[in-house]
């Protein structure tokens, strides 16, 4: 048998009919996991916002993290994206864009862009994201992968988000995805009257609590939350 009489064999014929039906199976299992990740991780834990459990259910988190572990992506905790970075567990990711009650019409700065999915989540929902990294591969490549995702409504910018992102402000709310020792007075200034920004705070490694503090006629109006563990906010050249 000539090599290009191979290629119509049944047996080729089969295995090509094999991909073309394993490839839907496949996005379907990560849509049902995405679904038990919204009802068992996100509604039992009190997640109820209607925007933010659909947002949840619609962006791919398993291609935000490395290949080799896409298939733990919906698991219920963070998981390692690289350079000793982490995605945060959906419910913290679901809780923080719970909190800053998001609506459609919404500018929003993120803080620690990482693999870029907490920035996706909120894009669902606001009209215009903008997140900082201040690792740069981590920025180029979420910048690379909203692209390719269709996220026209994010940018991305390389630098040290302490000074905010100044040109973009003030914002209606500020999501800040690292653990700061304090909270950098230019984001409290970026931050539009009424707006509301989610932030953890405390000591490096150890836990934070996380804080939800409202502009209130130009004042700090702080609860905490809860308390997590963040990776560090870090600042320029102290990497
Ligand atoms: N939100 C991310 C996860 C963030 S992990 C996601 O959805 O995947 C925290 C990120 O904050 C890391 O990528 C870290 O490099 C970044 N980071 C730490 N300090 C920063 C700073 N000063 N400015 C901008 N990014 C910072």
């Amino acid at each position: 048998m000539t090599g290009i009489g191979a290629m119509g064999s049944p047996v080729y014929i089969f295995i090509f009919v094999l991909l073309l039906l394993t490839a839907p199976v496949q996005e379907d299992a990560y849509k049902a996991q995405r679904e038990q990740m919204v009802e068992q991780q996100l509604k039992r834990r009190g997640i109820s916002d209607k925007a933010v459990l659909n947002a949840m259910r619609t962006v791919k988190r398993h291609l935000f993290v490395p290949t080799a572990i896409a298939p733990e992506a919906y698991s219920d905790g963070a998981l390692p994206i690289g350079h000793k970075q982490t995605i945060s567990q959906p419910y913290m990711v679901a809780y923080m864009t719970q909190v800053i009650e998001p609506t459609p019409g919404m500018k929003v700065l993120e803080i620690g862009t990482g693999s870029g999915y907490q920035a996706a989540v909120l894009a669902e929902i606001v009209k215009q994201v903008y997140t900082i990294e201040i690792i740069p591969e981590h920025g180029k490549a979420a910048a690379a992968r909203l692209k390719q995702l269709g996220y026209n409504n994010v940018e991305v910018k390389i630098g040290d988000g302490y000074a905010g992102w100044e040109e973009h402000a003030p914002f209606d709310a500020i999501v800040v995805t690292a653990g700061a020792e304090s909270v950098p007075p230019p984001l409290f200034a970026q931050l539009k009257e009424g707006g509301r920004m989610v932030i953890p705070v405390g000591p490096v490694y150890r836990t934070q609590t996380l804080k939800l503090i409202e502009k209130k006629r130009g004042k700090a109006v702080t609860r905490n939350l809860m308390p997590v563990v963040f990776v560090p906010f870090t600042r320029e050249g102290q990497q």
